[in-house]
């Protein structure tokens, strides 16, 4: 039997990858090593948050699955820094554990095209450097025209507590124990990496009078942009906040050298999550802050488990008993799970190109925490694109690059291909530069119509879609064309909302430049028949017109340098007076671009005039 795509692993970037291809009608297996592990979410309860949330919108403008999954799942949903600029807005929910996997699986076995197979994948079929299928433990030789490896943290994995370190995967799963290494005699270079994750607790034994309850948004809130999933917002799962304290901060400084990471385990030389750190880690890089924020958090409905968000430690399962009950409220808590650390083994990104596909073995393809990444919406996104790529390529078609300036997944595969890893890289709104343009609010107007010329988005949905954009245009025009004349009425309003009153007459659009007004203040003297997302959208890119007018000339200048191609043969050795870290890093890298190569650590500004005055001579190099 002989598939288009074969998906390896099925985690949440290996569910998008197969959904994708499956979808766009091309005959796909999944094999993953346990079948009931599908979509599990190893770490925390929830998706979305600061950047991330953005991107779960983005997945789903371009026909992903992640927003519907998390929207059906949720336990808990708020919009966070809604009191902020539209630039940092984001949902995040608190998703129930058992209801995820178990909506995603369903999906999976009722998609056509797509097959599933339970197996460990052990090695690829290469000819000629081109991917031909894939070997199973068992020897099971299985081949297809692409391969899309989404392995997470299983690769030749070590569970680490204490002074303990144990080859396994994940809550006991079975580790890869061949991949890697077969994947480094091919020539990939390897890296170690590391996360961790917190213990879990019985909720009964609690004592959340001295906690703070952290509640849901008391509104109506969907990752998803047309389904609308319908949920009571008023049965939702509180969360507690608490704190550490110096008790817990002292436990930590006398057992220092017990924790895995900090002397437990002497030949540890993979590194952590940098912005996702132990409390070890927190505890000594802070040791001016006298307390951390710690988050209760439920796992289901279906069970007691409560998630320690901020305790994520790799000490002896004793001293992670005194930490726990250390805590303001969880002085009696049970654990019903420890925490431990987990090293695994990765590929360097830079390794892979712009459509995910690697740079030493056509049509393999790459996606999630493989890639050096961390976090489910940071696995699922690469899922998408390689799934949507390796289609592609078997069409013949070009592949769908997404820019640094259209959403945070180009911001999150520039930054892997072009920097690489050195740890756990999680996407953060810092990383983006054009983030007033990649907002939460407008994820399908930057991105729908692509989703709907790779062929995920239906046409029912597109065509809702593009009767979105025709209102949004009506609502613009109409306040642009509506004038008001300071009338009394008008005035003795304007007064009652603290604005200042008319001289002249002024169009709505040019009043809502002031913050205090809202197009829903128009309501009062003119009828405006539009639903709150177009309203949204419309109030937005009038305030923040400037703003966004000058983030698009940023985006113009930077076009312009990515249109400077550096053409695939060329020599960095032929070329004198460069650097040597950057014709290091340029031969490593291989920048398709003048823009790629000046994001390229190492390669300096005076690198790149060499560069260009090379690139302009041409063929006269010679
Ligand atoms: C202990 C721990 C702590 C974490 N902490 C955080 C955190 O703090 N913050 C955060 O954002 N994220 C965290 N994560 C990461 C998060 O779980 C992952 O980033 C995300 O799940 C990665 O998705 P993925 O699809 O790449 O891989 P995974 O979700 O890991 O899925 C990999 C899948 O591949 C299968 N598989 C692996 N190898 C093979 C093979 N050779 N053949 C067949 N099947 C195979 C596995 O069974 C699994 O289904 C943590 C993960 C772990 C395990």
């Amino acid at each position: 039997m002989k598939y288009e795509i074969i998906v390896v692993g099925g985690g949440h970037a290996g569910c998008e990858a197969a959904l994708a291809s499956s979808r766009k009608n091309h005959k796909t297996l999944l094999i993953t090593s346990n079948i009931n592990n599908i979509a599990d979410m190893a770490c925390n309860p929830s998706i979305g948050g600061s950047a991330k949330g953005v991107v779960v919108r983005e997945i789903d403008a371009l026909g992903g699955e992640m927003g519907k999954v998390s929207d059906r799942s949720q336990i808990q949903i708020k919009k966070l820094n809604s009191r902020k600029g539209p630039a940092v807005q984001a949902l995040r929910a608190q998703i129930d554990k058992i209801v995820y996997p178990k909506i995603m699986i369903e999906t999976l076995k009722n998609q056509i095209n797509l097959e599933i197979l339970e197996g460990m994948v052990e090695d690829l079929i290469i000819e000629n450097n081109i991917v031909k299928g894939v070997i199973l433990q068992d020897k099971r030789v299985i081949k297809s025209d692409c391969v899309i490896l989404t392995t997470g943290t299983y690769l030749k994995s070590d569970v680490l507590i204490g002074s303990t370190r144990t080859r396994k995967g994940p809550h006991d799963e079975k580790p890869s124990l061949y991949l890697s290494d077969n994947l480094k005699k091919i020539g990939f270079k390897i890296i170690r990496l590391k996360t961790g994750t917190p213990p879990r607790i019985d909720k009964k034994t609690i004592d959340f009078t001295k906690t703070r309850i952290e509640k849901g948004d008391d509104i109506h809130l969907n990752f998803n942009h047309d389904y609308y999933y319908d949920y009571d917002s008023k049965n939702q799962e509180p969360c507690y906040l608490t704190y550490t304290n110096s008790k817990l901060h002292e436990i930590i400084h006398e057992n220092l050298n017990k924790s895995s990471m900090y002397g437990g385990l002497k030949d540890i030389t993979s590194v952590g999550p940098r912005y996702c750190p132990s409390i070890e880690d927190k505890v000594v890089r802070f040791s001016d802050k006298d307390r951390h924020q710690i988050f209760l958090e439920p796992e289901s409905r279906y069970y007691d488990d409560i998630y320690i968000q901020g305790l994520s430690t790799s000490m002896p399962h004793d001293i992670q008993t005194r930490l726990v009950h250390s805590i303001e409220g969880l002085e009696n808590a049970k654990i019903l799970k420890y925490a431990y650390a987990i090293e695994y083994d990765a590929i360097n990104p830079t390794q892979i190109k712009q459509n995910l596909e690697t740079k030493l073995i056509e049509n393999l393809y790459t996606a999630g925490q493989i890639n050096g990444t961390s976090g489910y919406e940071e696995a699922a996104c690469q899922g998408l694109l390689a799934g949507i790529n390796a289609s592609l390529k078997l069409e013949g078609k070009e592949p769908l690059i997404l820019k640094r300036n259209e959403a945070y997944i180009g911001v999150l595969i520039d930054d892997l291909i072009i920097k690489g890893v050195t740890d756990p890289y999680r996407l953060l709104t810092s990383r983006a530069e054009y983030r007033l343009l990649l907002r939460h609010d407008n994820a399908d107007i930057r991105l729908r119509q692509k989703g709907y010329e790779v062929g995920l988005i239906s046409e029912e949905i597109y065509s809702k879609f593009q009767d979105k954009l025709k209102k949004i245009k009506q609502l613009l025009e109409i306040l642009k064309n509506t004038k008001l004349t300071p009338t009394e009425e008008i005035n003795e309003y304007l007064v009652s909302i603290n604005s200042a009153i008319l001289k002249d007459g002024i169009t709505m659009y040019d009043l809502l430049k002031r913050p205090e007004i809202k197009i829903s203040n128009f309501k009062k003297f003119i009828e405006l028949p539009f639903e709150p997302e177009i309203i949204e959208q419309v109030e937005i890119n009038i305030k923040y017109e400037g703003y966004i007018n000058k983030a698009n000339k940023d985006v113009e200048k930077m076009l312009k340098l990515e249109e400077k191609k550096i053409p695939d043969t060329i020599d960095y050795d032929k070329i004198h007076n460069l650097a040597n870290e950057a014709t290091q890093k340029l031969k490593e890298v291989r920048p398709t671009s003048i823009g790629q190569a000046l994001r390229i650590s190492g390669v300096n500004p005076a690198d790149i005039s060499i560069l260009m005055i090379y690139l302009k001579k041409g063929d006269k190099n010679e």
